[in-house]
């Protein structure tokens, strides 16, 4: 029985891993939950599913929660409550499916309490790629992508050896606006961003994929989980969705993983490694699809993944500036404060300012996204 906590289980991601292993009871056994101010669909989970704690954001929330929670069931809040939630139980994997970089202490916690993660929050990586993966090496903790283009690569390098790979692609279904000009953009709502054509997602990611920023964020997190050279990873656009992404070898051959746009395959791998087990999802028939579509990235057309590829490059701080800046931006837009393109001008600002330095440590990566963040608050 592996034991599962989640960070973020009221979310999209959080809530099909909780999909993925109600299918496979035997299996799994959930011993921690966190949400952030979802009460009602945190104290349902809680009571189907009866783990050791659950934490949520607020002081409050977690006070009116307890009478509702099942006997047994401990509650937390605010950071603190995350990482008990993280590092606190006897969970063997952790999922971290909070959105945005407030997971990052939390995801530290768990690894140095000798957790597995099953890594949904790419986030993290994008802000502190070199804390966690050197904090994952010295407690011999293993990162187990679930974002479908990691876990695509992630499996199509099983038993090869690094030296040998050559190029790593990423696909990208250039999310809601893929077929619009640039003058198309102007003046678009977010109600027509947050309609994603073949991926069901929380709302950040989704306008994340219509900037094409969510494949910056991921090329960087792809840097670090795979120890390559931003030379060595590129994007295509598949508007499918159906091939994750493929390595190129030495020898020319190339491996790609396919599958059905379905969150769930990639959470249940991560689950069930190094094991496969059944999914409650359809299955892929090639057939029935009959054609996949691939074109050339266009950087002109989507700027914010050229300016995420040379964040990346910058490396020290500029990928943490990037990727703070974005959070404010997205959440801008959301609010109908600024424009949809009014996001790159905010990204192109903020990232063009900044003089990117060593961060060594957490506090200076939260001095610089704080510097970020006030940045694009005011720009
Ligand atoms: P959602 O917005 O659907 O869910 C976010 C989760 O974070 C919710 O459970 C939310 O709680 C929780 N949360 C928010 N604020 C806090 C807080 N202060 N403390 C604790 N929990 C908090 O996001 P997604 O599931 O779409 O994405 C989660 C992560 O996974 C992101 O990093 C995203 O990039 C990544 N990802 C998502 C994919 C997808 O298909 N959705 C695919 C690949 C990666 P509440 O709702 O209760 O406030």
């Amino acid at each position: 029985m592996k034991k599962i906590s989640i960070l973020g289980s009221t979310g999209s991601i959080g809530t099909q891993t909780l999909d993925v292993i109600a299918h496979a009871p035997e299996r799994y056994e959930v011993v921690g939950l966190s949400a952030g101010a979802n009460v009602d669909m945190l104290v349902e989970q809680a009571n189907r599913f009866k783990p050791q704690i659950v934490s949520l954001a607020s002081k409050s929330d977690a006070e009116t929660v307890k009478p509702r929670l099942p006997a047994g069931t401990k509650v937390a809040y605010g950071e603190e409550g995350l990482i008990e939630a993280a590092a606190g139980t006897d969970a063997d994997l952790v999922v971290t499916a909070i959105v945005g970089s407030r997971g990052l202490p939390a995801t530290l916690a768990a690894i140095r309490a000798g957790k597995a993660i099953g890594l949904a929050n790419k986030e993290t990586l994008v802000t502190a790629g070199h804390i966690v993966m050197e904090l994952a090496k010295k407690y011999n903790v293993s990162i187990l992508p679930i974002d479908s283009e990691h876990s695509a690569i992630f499996q199509c390098l099983n038993g090869e050896s690094r030296e040998a790979v050559k190029q790593i692609t990423l696909t990208a279904s250039g999310g809601s606006f893929r077929d619009r000009t640039r003058e198309q953009l102007e003046g678009v709502t977010v109600a027509e961003a947050l309609n994603h054509p073949n991926w069901s997602m929380g709302a950040k990611i989704t306008i994340d994929s219509a900037t094409m920023v969510n494949k910056g964020l991921e090329v960087i997190e792809a840097r670090w989980l795979f120890d390559v050279t931003y030379e060595q990873l590129d994007v295509i656009i598949h508007p499918e969705s159906i091939i994750h992404s493929y390595v190129e070898f030495a020898d020319h051959s190339v491996i790609a993983q396919l599958g059905l746009p379905d969150m769930r395959v990639p959470i249940q791998y991560a689950l069930s490694y190094p094991e496969r087990s059944p999914t409650p999802t359809d299955r892929l028939k090639l057939a029935e699809i009959g054609k996949l579509h691939f074109r050339e990235m266009d950087y002109n057309r989507f700027p914010c993944l050229r300016l995420a590829f040379e964040c990346g490059r910058a490396g020290q701080s500029a990928p943490a500036v990037f990727n703070a800046a974005n959070e404010v931006a997205v959440a801008r837009f959301l609010k109908g404060e600024i424009a949809f393109l009014d996001i790159e001008n905010i990204l192109e600002t903020v990232v063009g300012k900044h003089v990117a330095a060593d961060v060594t440590d957490l506090q200076m990566i939260a001095e610089v996204d704080a510097w970020a963040r006030r940045m694009a608050e005011t720009v």
